[in-house]
């Protein structure tokens, strides 16, 4: 009897184990179908044996072997166990959650199998001419056509089911061999435009990533905004794809893909190119990463959750923008997709470009320390300049519904010389509070630790954080006062200050709530290309990859608020936000200006961004970090908590310190606290940090803890383990 140890979506460290009579479907990868209590759960083969250390009597039966895909591949598995252990997440939620939501549920899961093609061995070559087949002239004539193919691995696809039949006795003869269909999905109807000459610096960086091709080393692509980072993969890509390789590129934005998308098609329309990413139908998320598996895809384009599509060929892995925050995931299981590139190209050997304009304060430093390559764009690719940055400072000027008088004679002479402006916050909504000016009360979400945003035009108030919306109340809850005032700008505050101050410029919002229905954001972008546009209001949406010819002026509200934050990567992070955003302005032939709004001028975080110099910020935060003993200098991990009262949150993060304290060698353990955001929807949240000097200790230490932590008893609370945070 053959056992097979499954992984299912279950939130326990362990496989369970079914018996399996289809000993040959069974294989370590394959999905299977099995009963889990009174379900029927999708599951992943991960392990196959002979025995079973639960009573024969009490094993249950795999109710079916899917075959509509390919099993797992073993360096996916890998990649996944890995993932389990690092991030200390169990290992069934890992491997279902890597799925396509297609393939992890048992009511979606197909009983058709996947398309078969044959191929003929030579053990068949040999046969044919044997007196073996006299008699079986079905195998014959089956056998007949596979020996017209040009070479032993073209496989062909049975035409009929008689002959289906022949072909698999063939293969029970060892004649032949069983294949999976690749559906290829060239798109050969335009021709690969040309690739355009490459500045002296571009070309150092190609020449650079390709030296060893075959090789694992992890490189930093550092170029301006402007400088041409996604030419520079593009033909780094072109000897790989030319070669038979596959090309994986992780990308922070889904609204960044058509573009990018078009682009690489037009570039390679040849090869087959598939993109991965949450905003596609299911059906073709799942069809895009059949392709990937089977190799028919050549190129995926996908965000975050890509790094898990199995790619047999993989020979490149790149990560567009890898410092943004979106490549780490914030729930489940925590993990960074740029890590787990670097890992994955590790595992293949095979080169891995970061690219950024400003990158990750981690990466910068594995430079620094030799750990990985680097090359340099210093220079904007069509020549156009740098934009120049000006600081408008607020103090002691009157301010028209939020913008400064400069910023308002700016946008208006751009309106003259009939140029676009961006007008860039990164706040939805009206106002970010309702707020009684008579006591101070301001409403707030009943199931969060946050205020009601307001929004218009159809006053509502709407909870960021967990989607609550409710009426806008007609008096203050406290002293009764009717006169309730928006305290604070939101984008469609700025956008009604805008349209009063230019009554005739055409002013367009783009935000979350104006892009929310599909195809919105691609409509909005075609009349911003057209010049239908005159001021653009944007959130962080706007901030990243696009290129707007008729955009010279960008001005930034706002910003102030991310300076005094308690988060210790706040600062890089915005930094690394104007820096994007002020690269909109000018790109072209246009000169670019960009002014920053604030009531701290004299900030240094502002002056770094007015000199664009990333490195001497960079060494002033990496100073800082290492004194303070923030990470790349430290490893961290947060232990989280959330329970519906505070009390047994806080009272389990103390107990897991006290149970921790045996232990806890070369690692600190803070004290828990309060998240910053105590409450989220309904649920109170505290958390615990623990961080080391050395990784390998950090890692023995919540090997141990979390042992300790699964054995108690702690059911009032829910608990998970963040390794390397982005927030604290
Ligand atoms: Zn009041
Ligand atoms: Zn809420």
């Amino acid at each position: 009897m053959s056992i097979v140890r499954v992984a299912l979506d279950v939130p326990v460290p362990t496989l369970f184990d079914y018996h399996c009579e289809d000993a040959g479907g069974a294989q370590i990868g394959a999905r299977v179908l099995v009963p889990f209590g009174r379900k029927q759960a999708v599951g992943v083969v991960l392990e196959v044996s002979t025995h079973s250390t639960v009573d024969r009597t009490k094993l249950r039966p795999v109710t079916r072997v899917l075959e509509d895909i390919e099993p797992l591949p073993d360096d996916l598995i890998a990649l996944l166990r890995f993932c389990s252990e690092y991030y200390h997440h169990p290992i069934g939620e890992v491997v279902i959650g890597a799925l396509p939501t297609r393939y992890r549920r048992a009511g979606a899961a197909s009983s058709r199998r996947r398309p078969r093609s044959f191929a003929i061995t030579p053990a068949g070559r040999a046969a044919s001419s044997s007196s073996a087949l006299a008699r079986r002239p079905a195998q014959r004539r089956a056998l007949a056509r596979l020996l017209q193919q040009p070479d032993d691995a073209a496989s062909v696809p049975p035409n009929t089911a008689a002959e289906q039949r022949a072909l698999k006795q063939l293969v029970v003869h060892g004649w032949a061999k069983e294949t999976a269909t690749e559906v290829a999905r060239t798109d050969t109807s335009t021709p690969p435009e040309p690739a355009p000459p490459l500045t002296a610096e571009q070309l150092a960086a190609v020449r650079a990533f390709c030296t060893q091709p075959k090789k694992f080393r992890a490189w930093l692509l550092h170029g301006i905004t402007g400088s041409g980072k996604t030419e520079v993969y593009l033909h780094v890509m072109a000897p790989v794809l030319a070669a038979g390789g596959q090309v994986l590129m992780l990308i922070p934005e889904i609204g960044l893909t058509p573009q990018l998308e078009a682009r690489v098609r037009a570039r390679f329309g040849g090869h087959s190119v598939v993109t991965l990413h949450s905003a596609l139908a299911e059906g073709e998320r799942a069809a895009n990463w059949a392709m990937a598996q089977s190799g028919a895809a050549r190129i995926v384009l996908g965000t975050r959750s890509a790094i898990f599509t199995p790619l047999p060929r993989l020979a490149l892995v790149v990560v567009d923008e890898e410092h943004d925050p979106s490549f780490k995931q914030i729930e489940g299981m925590r993990y960074s997709a740029r890590d787990l590139a670097i890992w994955r190209a590790r595992q293949y050997d095979i080169p891995v470009i970061l690219g950024s304009a400003t990158p990750s304060l981690e990466t910068y430093h594995g430079v620094l320390k030799g750990r990985y390559g680097s090359a340099r764009l210093t220079a904007r690719a069509n020549g156009s300049l740098l934009p120049r940055i000006r600081i408008v400072s607020t103090v002691g000027v009157k301010l028209m519904e939020g913008l400064a008088p400069q910023v308002l004679a700016a946008i208006e002479q751009r309106r003259q010389r009939s140029e676009q402006a961006l007008v860039f916050i990164n706040r939805r909504g009206y106002a970010p509070v309702l707020v009684c000016p008579a006591c101070g009360w301001a409403p707030g979400c009943h199931r969060c630790s946050a205020r009601m945003v307001l929004h218009k035009p159809r006053p509502a108030l709407s909870c960021h954080h967990c989607g609550h919306d409710e009426p806008v109340p007609v008096a203050c809850a406290d002293c009764g006062n009717v006169d309730l005032r928006p305290l604070g700008y939101g984008t469609q505050r700025i956008e009604a200050a805008l349209n009063a101050a230019f009554p005739t410029a055409r002013v367009l919002r783009i935000d979350r709530d104006t892009t929310r229905k599909r195809g919105a954001w691609t409509d909005m972008r075609l009349s911003i290309d057209r010049r239908d546009v005159d001021l653009l209001i944007g959130t962080q949406l706007l901030a990243k990859g696009h290129d707007f010819p008729g955009l010279s002026l960008v001005c930034v509200l706002n910003a102030d608020r991310s300076l005094y934050s308690t988060d210790f990567r706040a600062a890089e992070q915005l930094f690394a936000q104007l820096m994007q955003v002020a690269g909109r302005a000018g790109r072209r032939e246009l000169p670019g200006e960009v002014l920053i709004q604030t009531a701290f001028p004299q900030h240094p975080l502002y002056r770094a961004v007015q000199t664009h110099d990333y490195d001497a910020y960079a060494a002033t935060l990496l100073a800082e970090r290492e004194q303070a003993g923030f990470p790349p200098f430290m490893f961290q991990a947060v232990l989280r908590a959330e329970a519906l009262r505070i009390e047994d949150a806080m009272a389990f993060l103390r107990t897991a310190a006290l149970a921790s304290a045996s232990f806890a060698e070369l690692v600190t353990v803070f004290d828990p606290t309060p998240a910053s955001m105590q409450r989220l929807k309904g649920r109170e949240r505290a958390q615990l940090l623990v961080q080391s000097a050395s990784r390998a200790a950090l890692h023995r230490f919540l090997d141990r803890w979390t042992l300790v932590l699964r054995d108690g008893k702690h059911a009032r609370v829910r608990w998970d383990i963040d390794v390397d945070p982005l927030g604290i």
